[in-house]
């Protein structure tokens, strides 16, 4: 249907949620987080990354993030620049010894197990896959050194726990794409080597960044790779982005205000409580929208398995007779956006993020608004 003939309908104030944005990155930045902004205009903003201001920042990011996540001993916050996506090219350089197996269950997952796959130096990955809306399940074999693991599909709206596979070598490393999932789903970190993601989903921050958690047997893994001549790209050197976060630094530049608001969004989930803290929010605004889901004619969960619906980014379809872009199109003329679905899952459907910084009670105020679009349609 052309915008112009998109039906006019005004959702009344009183629906509205208080912040209108569900998108799944980049996502809700917090009122607070973009005020800590205009006070860093007199101090880190605009100063050198060599320099203490900025230099702290990254301290209270990776003591931080030490704190949220409990590491153990010996595990270590690494970040540079490039965001989730160049992670994966980091890790088909640095971490991946010869091969590595890809549970493919969405967007983010299949391109991890591409970039493995297109690594002339490495054997071709071992890749299970499972239809969009579940997830397989990893099979401990004796050649996969790498275990690449997603905590959360962010196209399909499938979590699933973390946990080392079982009858895996003690040698294999397990690295965990929690891009959508940190800070809103729980996670054991004895369960993996490398947990990494870039900070516009639950981190309410903007993107560029990848950030890392990584167990002693990661970072062996790394100085292992590199003693054995393989040719590494300097921007993709895991050892040298080791060696600069333990300075508290980046290999290059790094964009301070996404570090800046990341920060105000740690502090805010630490002095809240932590992880129960966020992770709460999460599982209250699940509640709320896969409750009403199915208690409503028209919607219902996309994932069957209860189990397996995010608890960070719902997917909910809807029935033949709404078209759920329609839906998508006036909620957006009403100030509430990017609940689209994934355009590559075709499906009629939204997507919906209930990210950390997303009010429980917005989803709450959401499902009223499309249930007021919906009845306005009929
Ligand atoms: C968003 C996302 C990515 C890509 O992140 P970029 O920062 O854009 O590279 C990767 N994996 C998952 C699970 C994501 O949700």
């Amino acid at each position: 249907m052309p915008d112009n003939a998109l039906p006019d309908i005004k959702i009344p104030p009183a629906l509205l949620p208080g912040d209108g944005r569900f998108g799944s990155g980049p996502s809700k930045v917090r009122q607070a987080a973009f005020s800590s902004l205009m006070a860093a205009a007199r101090g880190p903003l605009g100063t050198s990354h060599r320099q203490k201001p900025v230099k702290s920042l990254v301290g209270r990011l990776r003591s931080g993030l030490g704190t949220l996540f409990n590491l153990p001993e010996g595990y270590e916050v690494v970040l540079g620049n490039g965001g989730a996506t160049a992670f994966w090219d980091i890790a088909t350089f640095c971490l991946i010894e010869k091969q590595s197996q890809h549970l493919s269950f969405g967007e983010f997952s299949s391109k991890f197990a591409a970039a493995a796959q297109a690594a002339p130096w490495l054997s071709d990955p071992d890749i299970l896959a499972s239809p969009p809306g579940t997830h397989p399940q990893p099979i401990a074999r004796k050649d996969v050194d790498f275990y690449a693991l997603t905590h959360n599909e962010t196209s399909t709206g499938v979590m699933m726990e973390i946990h080392r596979p079982d009858g895996a070598g003690t040698g294999a490393l397990v690295a965990v794409d929690a891009t959508s999932a940190a800070a809103g789903l729980a996670v054991d970190p004895s369960q993996f080597d490398v947990y990494y993601f870039a900070p516009q989903k639950g981190f309410g921050s903007d993107g560029g960044l990848w950030v890392a958690l990584m167990s002693p047997a990661a970072v062996a893994r790394v100085a292992h790779i590199k003693e054995s001549g393989r040719f590494v790209p300097a921007f993709l050197d895991l050892s040298i982005a080791l060696d600069n976060s333990r300075l508290d630094q980046t290999y290059n530049t790094p964009a301070v205000t996404t570090l800046l608001l990341a920060v105000n969004q740690l502090e805010w989930i630490l002095e809240n409580g932590g992880l129960s803290f966020s992770t709460g929010r999460c599982d209250r605004s699940a509640e709320n929208l896969y409750g009403w889901a199915e208690s409503t004619g028209y919607a219902s969960p996309f994932v069957e398995k209860p189990d397996e619906r995010s608890h960070v980014v719902g997917t909910i379809d809807f029935s033949p007779s709404v078209d759920a872009a329609t839906v998508a199109k006036i909620l957006r003329a009403n100030g509430v956006v990017d609940t689209e679905p994934y355009r590559k899952l075709g499906r009629n459907q939204l997507r919906i993020a209930m990210f950390p910084a997303i009010e429980p009670s917005d989803i709450e105020a959401l499902t009223a608004c499309i249930d007021h679009v919906v009845s306005a349609l009929a």
